[in-house]
């Protein structure tokens, strides 16, 4: 699976590993959307929670343990659940091992009732992988110095930062927060009558469908890696 191959290499890459835990989360979400698979949603939440760092791993791992002794979750007619619950609670955990993403991925696939839904489930998740690293995995040098180029390195902010009252940072901010993903074509406008030259990150914004918290041109418009 190419995914998986570039998921293991992405795992050398970046910095932090935030990224990498929010883009976990969104495919175990995926899976949950495609397959309705009866009401994980608040552990996603809190997933998404600790994966952005707002939670201690404990509170997480609490969480994850009061689903897993939930009686409902008993095997029989659920083992199917049983098995898909695993993999959330492995998913969960994936901050403890390289293998984690690549390997829960490719067991949750393996999980779905025919091929096709198996196929739509990668498919997806592969769209956030791009989404979160973008084409050239992780090297969002360039991008940083059209934001913050030399010549505008004073004791001022950019002047897309300042351009009507910090618009695009708290636009940015908002989307981020409210996970409004679909307003982003909106931000892409900003940032051209802000006079900002970078047509990857704006045609991101643009063009793709499926975005996650981890998204890469937001993440440098809000200032996180
Ligand atoms: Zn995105």
């Amino acid at each position: 699976m190419v995914l998986n191959k570039e998921i293991h290499a992405v795992w050398h890459k970046v910095r932090g590993k935030r990224k990498y835990y929010l883009l976990a989360r969104a495919c175990a979400q995926t899976y949950e959307t495609l397959f309705r698979a009866h009401g994980l949603w608040k552990l996603w939440e809190y997933a998404e929670l600790f994966a952005d760092l707002n939670v201690p791993l404990t509170h997480m791992l609490k969480r994850v343990r009061a689903v897993y002794d939930d009686p409902k979750w008993i095997a029989g007619p659920n083992e199917i659940r049983m098995k898909l619950y695993t993999c959330v609670a492995q998913l969960a955990h994936s901050s403890f091992s390289f293998y984690g993403l690549p390997f829960i991925l490719k067991r949750m696939k393996a999980l779905a009732i025919n091929k096709p839904t198996g196929e739509m489930f990668e498919g997806r998740c592969y769209n956030f992988y791009r989404c979160v690293f973008g084409k050239n995995i992780g090297n969002f040098n360039d991008h940083q110095n059209t934001l913050f180029h030399a010549a505008d390195r004073t004791a001022r902010p950019p002047f897309w930062i300042r351009w009507r009252d910090c618009l695009i940072p708290n636009t940015a901010q908002a989307i981020y927060d409210e996970k409004r993903f679909e307003d982003l074509p909106i931000l892409a406008d900003m940032m051209e009558d802000a006079g900002v030259d970078d047509p990857e990150m704006t045609s991101h914004f643009r063009i793709v469908t499926q975005h996650c918290r981890g998204c890469w041109p937001l993440d440098l418009l809000i200032g996180r890696s």
